[in-house]
């Protein structure tokens, strides 16, 4: 659902604009087909960015409070057996200690965190009504059109800048804060609120690393190479006549690598409905281990092969 989301939103920054419109407005097929691939291969990469600030944004409230209720059941239970008050202990330090001395705002930066969580929490279960919603009948809805776009601009944005902005304020304050002015109890707890945020940036740190990773986990076998379905496409055998640039013809070059097409080149023609949507088997198969879609049309074709093309 979530990535689904990214790719709209990365299409209203990125919106579509076919090779065959550049044509039309007095373009050189050539160069629209260039542009048309710069264009998309951008937007992928902005579906991947926005999916991954998507993620992070609602995985971090969740975990935290997750692992704050489930500490706090536990609290429970052990307070029942024993009859002490855990609970209360851990209650009093999470949330006793606002108003506590400091020369810098933290006190009011986890007051801004926990009423900033509840809000998310109370409207991310709200979008997640309106999507079941959005899913039964969204066409003849105005009503739950507005709420699935109220969850992508109104939501979405300022829980992805918190996610963001949050962080670095607190951590800089905590870094500034002076030990002998601030209490320690104060100091320890905002500390305790920022270790998720330790565990975004391994997170970060191993996307980045991700693209370097996935071909070692093809070439062992580990992970699918996505690139295999490229062999399941229909191959086009190179002849002069019929790749020619013309309205019934194929293209003249390869869109992604840009060089002409010749006799005993692998071509491939890509199913998307209608089109012509031919690429050297090769640049397919790289371009499709990063994104699974056409590098000209964006139809998506890495979970299913229309049916024709299965054994
Ligand atoms: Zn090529
Ligand atoms: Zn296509």
């Amino acid at each position: 659902m979530s990535f689904q989301a990214a790719r709209h939103v990365s299409s209203l920054l990125l919106p579509q604009q076919s090779s065959e419109d550049l044509v039309a407005q007095g373009l050189a097929a050539r160069e629209a087909r260039r542009r048309t691939v710069v264009r998309n291969w951008l937007a992928a990469r902005a579906t991947n960015l926005i999916w991954m600030l998507m993620l992070s944004a609602i995985m971090m409230p969740i975990t935290i409070s997750l692992l704050l209720l489930s500490t706090l059941f536990t609290a429970k239970i052990c307070d029942a057996f024993s009859g002490n008050d855990a609970a209360g202990v851990i209650g009093g330090f999470l949330f006793g200690h606002f108003d506590d001395p400091c020369n810098q705002p933290i006190g009011a930066l986890q007051v801004i965190f926990w009423v900033f969580l509840a809000i998310k929490m109370i409207l991310f279960y709200i979008w997640s009504k309106c999507q079941d919603v959005a899913e039964c009948d969204c066409e003849n809805s105005r009503i739950c059109g507005f709420l699935r776009q109220a969850g992508l601009y109104i939501i979405l944005p300022p829980t992805v800048a918190f996610e963001l902005v949050w962080p670095v304020a607190t951590f800089c304050c905590l870094v500034m804060s002076s030990t002998s002015t601030c209490s320690a109890q104060l100091r320890s707890t905002a500390w305790m609120l920022l270790s998720p945020y330790f565990l975004q940036i391994g997170l970060v740190i191993f996307s980045c690393l991700w693209p370097w990773l996935k071909p070692i986990l093809y070439r062992t076998g580990l992970l699918k190479d996505p690139a295999n379905r490229v062999r399941d496409f229909t191959r086009v055998n190179f002849s002069a006549e019929a790749f020619n640039d013309s309205d019934g013809g194929y293209p003249t070059n390869c869109p992604i690598c840009l060089a002409d097409f010749a006799a005993g080149d692998q071509i491939v023609v890509t199913p998307c409905t209608g089109q012509k949507h031919v690429f050297h088997r090769p640049c397919l198969a790289n371009w499709f281990r990063s994104q699974q879609t056409c590098p000209l049309c964006r139809t998506a074709l890495g979970d299913s092969l229309p049916e024709t093309l299965n054994p």
